[in-house]
């Protein structure tokens, strides 16, 4: 195996490597859908199956640069370079020097989704120690909707709804839940749901809650309930990319420019009743929140785990990969919630 060479003088480290190809190793929570999965199993080998449908970063860059330059540029910069704090053997911390934060850029996508599972599950954890019932998935949906931003909209005024009727208070203590949306080349417009995990008290059957789904949207009545087994498979299932990235390249240029230019600071996730406050501010997304294990180490002091001295470097996406790659890292993303 190549061993990474890094010194404290890392000469020119920043130098664009235009083979990267995107690898999201930084991140633990990759979800992969039944809908690409089976995509990938319908195509030949295993490196193609990857290859042929989940666009890269590059791919989506790509595609960017032909309808808006100024965003291809910010999705390219980000997560280009990062700052890590590591022994040479081992990184204990390690953060971008820009991000994008947008929804569509898998990077940014990726920590959200990582971040807002890390939340989320503290917060189940502490709220059932007190408050008894079961954890359901809901899913609610509406009709396709011909633009994203009116689907969005509908839907959140249909669920706002929803939650203040006499139904949803008598059967739900709490929720928190998060609004994705997935596009039809064939008709040409936007299927937008909301996924939600819910605290159930007494029990609500599921053609009882379309029924009263239907009352609220008039048009919309497909819903599904059921009760959560594992939460921390549940809430990874709720937490996931808002959106489907072989969406990106299969819509038309029009939808696509739709995405990009979605409203900053769109609320993708809610939450309310027993679990309020679940929430996920992007101004202050820290980036090195998920190593905050190490949050009190800076360099010059000693590694945990092997007592050489830490030092500071900036690398490019190539080498933080490497890095990561090398170090067989402690999973402190897991670990660090407790
Ligand atoms: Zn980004
Ligand atoms: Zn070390």
């Amino acid at each position: 195996m190549n061993q990474l060479s890094l010194s404290r003088n890392l000469s020119n480290p920043l130098k664009e490597s235009e083979n990267a190809a995107f690898t999201p190793s930084i991140y633990p929570v990759q979800q992969v859908d039944t809908h690409e999965r089976e995509f990938r199993r319908a195509s030949q080998s295993k490196s193609e199956r990857w290859t042929l449908r989940t666009p890269t970063k590059r791919d989506i860059t790509r595609r960017l640069e032909k309808v808006s330059a100024e965003d291809a540029l910010r999705l390219k910069q980000c997560c280009s370079s990062f700052r890590v704090l590591t022994c040479g053997t081992h990184t204990l911390r390690s953060y971008p020097t820009f991000r994008c934060k947008k929804l569509f850029c898998p990077d940014c996508a990726a920590e959200r989704a990582t971040r807002l599972g890390n939340q989320t599950e503290t917060k189940i954890r502490e709220v059932m120690k007190t408050i008894k019932g079961r954890l359901c998935f809901l899913t609610l949906t509406m009709k396709n909707a011909a633009t994203l931003d009116g689907g969005l909209a509908k839907l959140k005024k249909n669920f706002a709804k929803f939650k203040r009727g006499k139904d949803w208070k008598v059967h739900i203590k709490g929720y928190f839940g998060a609004f994705e949306y997935t596009f039809n080349p064939k008709t040409n417009d936007f299927h937008v749901h909301l996924h939600l995990i819910v605290l159930r008290g007494k029990f609500w059957n599921q053609s009882d809650i379309s029924d009263a789904w239907r009352d609220v949207t008039g048009d919309s009545f497909i819903v599904d309930i059921r009760e959560i087994k594992d939460a921390h498979k549940g809430v990874k299932e709720v937490c996931k990319y808002p959106m489907k990235p072989v969406d990106l390249m299969t819509m038309p240029d029009d939808k696509f420019l739709e995405v990009v230019k979605m409203k900053k600071g769109t609320r993708m996730f809610i939450s309310g009743g027993c679990f309020f406050n679940v929430k996920l501010d992007d101004d202050d997304a820290a980036d090195d929140n998920i190593f905050s294990k190490f949050a009190d180490l800076t360099e010059g002091d000693a590694c945990p785990f092997c007592k050489q001295e830490l030092f500071d470097v900036l690398v490019n996406r190539q080498q933080h990969i490497g890095l990561h790659e090398l170090n067989a890292m402690p999973n402190v993303v897991k670990n660090n919630s407790s």
